[in-house]
């Protein structure tokens, strides 16, 4: 073949940049929340996933996406899911940073910062693949409910805060570190786990107590090569919460049959799967009957996950945009100096730090259990949070993707992020509760007594700084105890959302990121479509604040 033409104006990737030290937004939200928190961890961390090495990693494991083996070449019955290594590689790193059950280590517990800073962590591994941390935030998230099995969680914690990554199949005392995953929509129904049909019969009991034997399906169990999973199934005394351990104390595999994994699509270096329990061993986690609320105190930690990954993958996709627009001219200018240009730019910068500031805000609350705003912040904006930063998620990676035109929408064997960064969207919006299931949650949240007041309290640091935001903060709290209809339950999260992620910006933001934050999500200077900020706007410093490099 022989070349007609000289290749140029084609922008070189954003490799080999450190992640933390580029992000203005997440430094400033981690002064607000946690000044005391040694950042640098975060900054090497930083430099570790902006690497042009784990991003090949990041890559191979996207495009070598996860197989089921389910007999061995001698016909037994193995279910086995196998990875490309550089998955492997990802598992180790996250696991090495402490993104799993690190935070709950005594001696992390001591720093009184082990959340925020596995939050800020956990969004810059995002950057760099986001969907094998579907286990690693789920052995996260395990220990509020694992706790109520005290017998399980002694021998259990051990591996699930340690630093090692150890993928083999054996029992739990035999490996370095341990993962695991979660078990509750049935065929039947997801949002509604009241209809599982799964069922758990009595089976003695143990050292870990009261044992069940579990018979039923579930039919989407992420990620089938974790170590053990909380489960709901049915006993004889209503829905329970079980801990079910992929291999038994005794070395035994449990009767846990991988049926097949899920054809997804985005999110592909994870294993999903269907499976069947055939008299699957289990042991009670919490108060029979009670299962639901047992097993959304995992819940609870993997939205706020959903939040902190969608403010991730917004932050990774406006970088790129940014590193796009900057090399690129068309019309005689670079594209970033192109007027409309800059005004989608800044438009979802802002949309990316106000998801920061909100998600980081949410963080803080689960260092600080004992406070009792921190607890009702925790309820009321846990829903919120990954209610409309999930819903924003699908529609800022649209815009931003465009803003590469056509090289957005290629895939390239890989290495098109933006085309990953899309796919894996809307994920975080669905599973652990999908949109109107949170719009539902903050229902039950405001009904709580201390809910408007703690809103009142939230936002009245920010009281005076703009007309729209006073405007909107007085009205909540009365909107907030006045709320009874599931009609207008969105329209309330969103509302609360975007007062919250205003008053966090006062705080945390430059005065040109907030103004114009406030003039066009709460004074109305803003049309349908990102770019359409009014033009009084600094547009060239927020988009300064938010370059990568
Ligand atoms: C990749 C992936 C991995 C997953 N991994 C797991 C896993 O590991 N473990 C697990 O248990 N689940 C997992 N899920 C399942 C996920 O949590 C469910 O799909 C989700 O909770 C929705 O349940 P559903 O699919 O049954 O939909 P449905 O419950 O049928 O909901 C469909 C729609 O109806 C809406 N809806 C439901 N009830 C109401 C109502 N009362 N009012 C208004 N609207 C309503 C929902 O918001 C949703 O938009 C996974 C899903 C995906 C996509």
């Amino acid at each position: 073949m022989s070349a007609t033409h000289e290749v140029f104006n084609q922008p070189a990737p954003l490799v080999d940049v450190n992640l933390y030290d580029g992000n203005r937004a997440m430094q400033d939200a981690l002064r607000f929340n946690a000044p005391a928190l040694d950042t640098a961890p975060l900054h090497a961390l930083g430099q570790q996933v902006g690497s042009a090495d784990m991003q090949t990693h990041a890559r191979l494991a996207n495009v070598f996406t996860p197989q089921l083996k389910s007999y061995s070449r001698f016909g037994h019955r193995i279910d086995q899911v196998e990875f490309h290594p550089s998955y492997h590689a990802l598992m180790t790193a996250a696991t090495a940073a402490g993104l799993h059950g690190t935070p709950f280590a005594d001696a992390e517990q001591a720093t009184g910062t082990a959340h925020m800073n596995r939050a800020a962590a956990f969004m810059l591994f995002t950057e760099l693949e986001p969907s094998m941390l579907c286990p690693i935030s789920m052995t996260y998230a395990v220990t509020p409910a694992l706790r109520d099995n005290a017998a399980i969680y002694r021998d259990w914690s051990p591996g699930l805060t340690s630093r090692a990554y150890d993928p083999a199949l054996k029992p739990f005392n035999e490996k370095a570190g341990l993962t695991t995953g979660m078990g509750m929509t049935e065929k039947q129904g997801g949002s509604d786990v009241r209809a599982n049909t799964t069922q758990a019969v009595p089976d003695g009991a143990d050292g870990w107590g009261q044992r069940f034997s579990v018979t039923g399906h579930k039919w989407f169990f992420s990620a089938p090569m974790c170590d053990a999973f909380l489960i709901l199934a049915q006993t004889p005394n209503g829905l329970s919460c079980l801990f079910l351990p992929r291999v038994l104390p005794d070395g035994s595999l449990n009767q846990l049959f991988i049926q097949r994994l899920k054809d997804k699509l985005g999110n592909k270096a994870n294993a999903s799967s269907e499976v069947e329990f055939v008299g699957a061993t289990a042991w009670l986690v919490g108060e029979e009957g009670r299962g639901v609320p047992q097993i959304l105190a995992m819940g609870t930690m993997t939205r706020l996950d959903c939040a902190l990954g969608t403010s991730g993958l917004m932050r990774h996709a406006l970088s790129i945009a940014l590193n796009h627009t900057t090399q690129r001219s068309a019309f005689g200018k670079k594209l970033i100096d192109q007027p409309l240009m800059k005004n989608v730019l800044a438009d979802l910068a802002l949309e990316s730090e106000a998801a920061t500031a909100l998600a980081l805000r949410l963080a803080r609350s689960f260092d600080r259990t004992s406070d009792a705003h921190e607890q009702a912040m925790q309820r009321l904006l846990t829903p919120v949070a990954k209610f409309w930063i999930c819903k924003r998620g699908s529609y800022f990676a649209q815009e931003a993707m465009e803003c590469l035109g056509g090289n957005g929408y290629v895939e390239e064997g890989g290495e098109g992020i933006m085309a990953r960064i899309y796919r894996e969207m809307p994920v975080n919006s669905i599973w652990e509760g999908a949109g109107n299931i949170m719009a539902l949650d903050l229902l039950r949240a405001v009904r709580k007594a201390d809910a408007a007041a703690a809103l009142a309290h939230e936002l009245a640091p920010a009281k005076g700084l703009h007309p729209a935001l006073d405007h909107l903060a007085a009205s909540l709290p009365t909107r907030v105890e006045l709320m009874a209809t599931e009609m207008e339950a969105r329209r309330l999260a969103q509302d609360v959302a975007l007062a919250v992620q205003a008053a966090l910006l006062a705080q945390t933001a430059p005065a040109a990121v907030f103004s114009a934050f406030c003039d066009s999500r709460l004074a109305g200077h803003w049309g349908h479509s990102f770019g359409s900020l009014g033009a009084g706007c600094d547009f060239d410093a927020i988009i300064a604040r938010a370059q990568p490099r």
